[in-house]
C-alpha cells in the first residue's frame, strides 16, 4: 500500500490532489476541518471511480497537538506503510487591510497557513528519510510571491511556506526526499466565492480563473518517481498573472 496524506482534501483544490493521487495508484489520507459532508464527498468520488478507497482524518492543522495525535494513532493503525507524498494544502484567506486587521486574523492564517507546514511535516519527514523515499509539495498562492494588497497576512504566511520549502528541500535532498511548492494564481473554489472573477480574468493574460485539476495536475507530476530532480522549486499555476 501507498499512502498519500492530503491536507483539506475535502474541497476544492485539495479534492482534485486526492482524485489525482487515488489515480496513481496512492490510498489517499483526506484530512480536513470541520465539513465531514465535503470529505465524504471526496471519499465517494475517488470510491465510484475505482481507485483505492480513501480513508478520512479529521484533524485541525493549526494545532501542533492535533497534528502529532492523529498522525501518531495513524501510523501506529498502519504498521505496513508510511505516508509517501504529503500535500501540505490546507488553507484560509481573511482579508483585510494592515489598517484594520485584527491580530486574530494574523494569527489565525500564519498558524494555519504556515503554522500547519510545521506541524504536519514534522512527524511525516522522519519515515520519509528512514525509508529514503518522500515527496512533499506545498500549496503557496501568487501571493506568496508577490504580496497582495490586503493580505499581509496571507501574503506573509505563503511567502514564508516557499522559503521553508527552499530551506528544507536542502536538508533531505540526499536522502531522495523531495520538497516543492505550487503557487497558484485565481482558482475557481470556495475560496474566492465573493470575488469579482469577471473584473479579475480581465487582468489575467489566460482571461479566466484556473481550475482546481489544472493545479492538481502540476501536484501529480512534483508527487511522482520521474520528478526527482526537482527539488526546491515553486511551480506558479496563473494563468501568466504574475511570471
Ligand atoms: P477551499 O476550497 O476553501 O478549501 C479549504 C480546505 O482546507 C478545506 O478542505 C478545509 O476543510 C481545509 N481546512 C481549512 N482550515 C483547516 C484546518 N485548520 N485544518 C484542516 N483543514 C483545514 O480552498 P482552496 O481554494 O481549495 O485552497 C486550497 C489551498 O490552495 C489553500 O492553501 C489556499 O491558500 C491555496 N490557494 C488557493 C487559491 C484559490 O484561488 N483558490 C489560490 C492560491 C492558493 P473543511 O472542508 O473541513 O472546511
Amino acid at each position: 500500500m501507498k499512502y498519500a496524506l492530503v491536507t483539506g482534501g475535502s474541497r476544492g483544490i485539495g479534492r482534485a490532489v486526492s482524485l489525482k493521487l487515488a489515480a496513481m495508484g496512492y490510498t489517499v489520507v483526506i484530512n480536513y476541518a470541520g465539513n465531514d459532508a465535503a470529505a465524504a464527498e471526496t471519499q465517494n468520488l475517488i470510491r465510484e471511480a475505482g481507485y483505492p478507497e480513501a480513508e478520512l482524518l479529521k484533524f485541525d492543522v493549526s494545532s501542533a497537538e492535533a497534528c502529532t495525535e492523529a498522525i501518531e494513532k495513524w501510523q501506529a493503525a498502519h504498521t505496513d506503510g508510511y505516508i509517501e507524498v504529503l500535500v501540505n494544502n490546507a488553507g484560509i484567506r481573511r482579508d483585510n487591510l494592515m489598517l484594520w486587521m485584527e491580530q486574530e486574523d494574523w494569527l489565525k492564517v500564519l498558524n494555519t497557513n504556515l503554522g500547519s507546514f510545521y506541524n504536519v511535516t514534522r512527524p511525516i519527514v522522519k519515515p520519509m528519510l528512514l525509508k529514503k523515499y518522500g515527496r512533499i509539495i506545498n500549496m503557496a498562492s501568487l501571493s506568496g510571491q508577490k504580496g497582495l494588497p490586503g493580505q499581509t497576512n496571507y501574503s506573509a504566511a505563503k511567502g514564508g511556506l516557499i522559503a521553508a520549502t527552499k530551506a528544507l528541500a536542502q536538508e533531505v535532498a540526499k536522502k531522495r526526499v523531495t520538497v516543492n511548492a505550487v503557487a497558484p494564481g485565481f482558482v475557481k473554489t470556495d475560496m474566492v466565492e465573493g470575488l469579482d472573477e469577471k473584473a479579475l480574468s480581465a487582468q489575467i493574460p489566460a482571461g479566466r480563473f484556473g481550475t482546481p485539476e489544472e493545479v492538481a495536475a502540476v501536484v501529480a507530476f512534483l508527487a511522482s518517481p520521474e520528478a526527482a530532480y526537482v527539488n526546491g522549486e515553486v511551480i506558479a499555476v496563473n494563468g501568466a498573472l504574475y511570471t
